[in-house]
């Protein structure tokens, strides 16, 4: 969490932070700051977001050629006005941003007040700069070297910027854990936790990796990690372009997100697979053959919208390849005493690729010896570095907070996987694999048809807004999507929202109906039908309102619910691609009607590099 960014060369520092800030502004909102060197250290800062702080700077003196900015989702210290990044050192000649936690900052910070320190802020962030000034004082060594040297004694997780009052020629950033690019201009360099503040200026740059730092003196670019290394710097072109990180007329990135779901699926799947011969091209399956052939488990780890993606993945993998699957959320996981081996499988599925709990539940898997494939959306990001293989979801950049476009993503690709390995393992014929591969072809049309219910769900959406609980219930491929309809409504629209298989709906939420209470269900054509219109008469019965998501033409459903929104008729296993779409609407227009401010919902951020 925590975007950062920071500016050297010959432009004025402040706009590119600014509208840089506005860019990673996803990342974190309770509070924005900059740090201006021209002469003297300027610091604007304040609670709130980055509309604020520029209000807080308007009329003041901006003019700078290096400077950096920052955009808080607060770990340490709660989201006010002096906890807000950058943050001084003693003597206000060095100022640091910072994304991650000092997980042992309580102990650096005792040792500096014993030796005079006094911090303004209660964040661990301002441990930092303190302890890069004191070994700086007592080692009399160059700033560059101190900072390397904090870097040593500092446990936890970190992307850092630094300015020095005392050298305006200079930029140090360093990476472990959280997110670090360096963007190569022509006299010109920039830094920020990801490419976005970047791209309309070079599309040269070059990721940090795990305990690198880059240092920006004179005009030059050089890296060394924190053991002293020196390294080359591997720089490589951007391929984001500035279209896909700006609103293109939506209201909300939220709205621009769901609608682009036609196209990334659509680039998801490309390539991947020849529906004339049945065969696949995806490097992970061609390498990992043997390994895929004997599998006897595969663990699928993941956080959030992720973790929903991975249960639909455990239906998949179990129903077409025949192989046991456990999903598991990172942060359990990883913390309790898992028997795996060898003969494992562990997938991550990540967005953003940098998701703290699943990197950290990965690197305990491969300790234990585990093969790891990462599903990520951002190229180059942590978790698929991490990983043994894998496969990218190609969604594009994804600024809403609440996940959409990923979601549907995450799940193409883990029905390709799915069918790799049943084709790996001969659980499925060519043939039969061929005619699944051209109803795959058909979903991204059937999407951008599921879309069209969208005036429909306006609607609804004005009805139902006040509503103070929904329930979501599914069953198998549905019931995923039942959990994900009631996330996003949760975390955009603040109405309490339960997933439910339909079945378990007798053994407790049931007793929550009444004639106030929405029920979404997922009731498309598939084995469960007959068993899912039961749960309907029983949520009829006790007067709660049913809004069911049905194949098209399905009229026994119609029949008995109060609203049906019609998806197109697929395989089960597509089914999710499809019946997500109207509870993603569905939870953006509820929000709306809200007035919530649905790309930035509170106390939420989106890549979430703390544990
Ligand atoms: N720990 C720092 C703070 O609370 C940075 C937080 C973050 O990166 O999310 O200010």
């Amino acid at each position: 969490m925590c975007g950062i960014v920071a500016y050297i060369g010959p432009r004025e520092a402040y706009p590119i932070l600014i509208k840089g800030l506005k860019r990673l502004e996803y990342r974190g909102y309770d509070s924005a700051g900059v740090a201006l060197l021209n002469g003297v250290m300027r610091i604007y800062k304040t609670k709130g977001k980055v509309s604020d702080l520029e209000h807080v700077a308007e009329g003041h003196q901006l003019s700078a050629h290096l400077g950096m900015g920052h955009t808080r989702w607060a770990t340490h210290g709660e989201p006010n006005d002096v906890n807000s990044h950058p943050h001084l050192s003693q003597d206000g000649s060095l100022a640091i941003i910072h994304n991650g936690i000092i997980e042992n900052y309580g102990t650096l910070k005792e040792a500096l007040l014993e030796r005079g320190h006094v911090f303004k802020s209660d964040t661990d962030s301002e441990v930092l700069v303190h302890l890069i000034e004191e070994i700086r004082k007592n080692t009399k060594v160059e700033l560059d070297e101190a900072v390397r040297l904090a870097l040593c004694e500092v446990v936890g997780a970190y992307a850092i910027v630094i300015i020095s009052k005392d050298d305006p020629t200079k930029l140090i950033g360093a990476r472990k854990g959280s997110p670090l690019v360096v963007g190569i201009g022509d006299g010109e360099y920039f830094m920020a936790s990801d490419a976005s503040p970047i791209v309309e200026y070079t599309k040269d740059v070059t990721y940090l990796e795990d305990g690198e730092i880059a240092f920006i003196k004179d005009g030059k670019l050089s890296i060394k990690t924190i053991d002293n290394v020196a390294k080359t710097p591997f720089i490589q072109t951007l391929e984001m372009n500035l279209e896909a990180i700006e609103k293109g007329g939506y209201t909300h990135f939220m709205l621009k997100e769901i609608h682009e779901q036609p196209k990334s699926i659509y680039d998801s799947l490309r390539g991947r697979f020849d529906t004339s011969t049945g065969n696949f091209a995806m490097r992970s399956l061609k390498e990992y053959a043997h390994k895929i052939k004997n599998l006897k488990r595969i663990i699928i780890v993941g956080c959030g919208t992720s973790w929903h993606a991975g249960l639909v993945a455990e239906y998949l993998f179990e129903d077409i390849a025949r192989i046991p699957v456990e999903v598991e959320y990172a942060s359990e996981f990883r913390y309790r005493n898992p028997v795996i081996g060898e003969d494992d499988l562990v997938i991550a599925i990540s967005q953003s690729g940098e998701t703290a709990d699943t990197l950290a539940a990965i690197e305990m898997a491969k300790e234990k010896g585990a093969t790891v494939f990462g599903v990520c959306n951002v190229v180059g990001s942590s978790i698929p570095r991490a990983s043994h293989a894998g496969a990218y979801t190609h969604a594009g950049p994804e600024i809403g907070v609440a996940s959409t476009k990923a979601f549907t993503a995450q799940v193409s690709v883990m029905i390709l996987l799915a069918l790799g390995f049943a084709d790996i393992k001969g659980k499925k014929s060519k043939s039969e694999l061929r005619n699944i591969m051209a109803e795959l072809d058909a979903i991204p049309a059937k999407v951008e048809t599921t879309l069209k219910c969208e005036d429909q769900i306006k609607e609804l959406a004005k009805k139902y807004k006040d509503s103070h609980n929904f329930l979501y219930l599914g069953r198998g491929y549905g019931f995923p999507v039942a959990l994900e309809g009631a996330l996003k409504l949760k975390e955009i629209s603040y109405i309490h929202a339960e997933g439910y298989p339909a079945a378990e709906m007798k053994h407790g939420p049931i007793a929550l109906i009444d004639e106030e209470m929405p029920v979404v269900v997922i009731a498309t054509k598939n084995a469960h039908y007959e068993k899912i219109i039961s749960n309907i008469q029983e949520v009829k019965a006790r007067k709660g309102k049913i809004i069911a998501i049905v194949t098209e033409g399905d009229t026994k459903v119609r029949a008995m619910a109060d609203y049906v929104i019609e998806i197109p008729d697929a395989p089960d296993i597509m089914v999710p691609l499809l019946a997500t779409v109207p509870l993603q609407l569905l939870s953006y227009y509820i929000a709306v009607e809200r007035g919530c401010n649905v790309d930035q919902p509170r106390n939420l951020a989106k890549s979430v590099t703390v544990e």
